[in-house]
């Protein structure tokens, strides 16, 4: 092992598949999220468990990581605020090379391949920005005397009709209100 190489939570032996193209095999690992992962209003919290299925292929370059992963996220309806319970399954593929200075973005490391950042890529991306219930359900009561505009609802402001004899005077190419 060399001093750069850092044990972290997803990190996967491929030491039987190093240099020997058309060799593959398949993974199953429950792990458990030390941290929480959030995009928005939604989460995965710490302590969730990622079902993780991935195959690792050995190619001419490096190593082939695809899979899957099946996960549950808690978020916050956008109309009625209610907590979400949500289950999600996303795929994840990348190459794992053995010289990154191909260009490539991963690289084997003392013969290991650290999945978390595609796998967290996947997850967190995969996070709804607007979660709903399904089926809808009713938007959050407001107290009498306020107002709820929704985006896309506002009323649009009438010109006044002492202005009108002016918009003539307007350019075609200028947007008349
Ligand atoms: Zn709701």
């Amino acid at each position: 092992m060399t001093n750069s190489f850092k044990k972290t939570w997803l990190q996967i032996s491929v030491h039987d598949l190093i240099n020997k193209p058309g060799e593959s095999r398949t993974i199953d690992i429950h792990a458990t999220l030390p941290e929480d992962w959030v995009s928005g209003p939604s989460k995965v919290p710490a302590g969730s468990v990622l079902v993780i299925t991935a195959n690792l292929e050995s190619v001419h370059e490096g190593i082939l990581v695809s899979g899957g992963v099946d996960f549950e996220a808690l978020a916050e309806c956008s109309i009625c605020l209610k907590e979400l319970k949500l289950a999600f399954q996303v795929d994840f593929q990348e190459l794992f090379a053995y010289h990154i200075a191909d260009g490539f973005d991963y690289e084997v490391q003392s013969e290991h391949v650290d999945i978390e950042p595609i796998v967290r890529d996947a997850v967190v991306l995969s996070l709804p920005f607007q979660p709903k219930c399904e089926p809808q359900c009713d938007p959050v009561e407001v107290p009498e005397g306020v107002t709820l505009v929704l985006a896309g609802q506002e009323r649009p402001v009438e010109s006044d009709p002492r202005w009108a004899p002016l918009a003539g005077l307007i350019p075609d190419d200028i947007d008349k209100v």
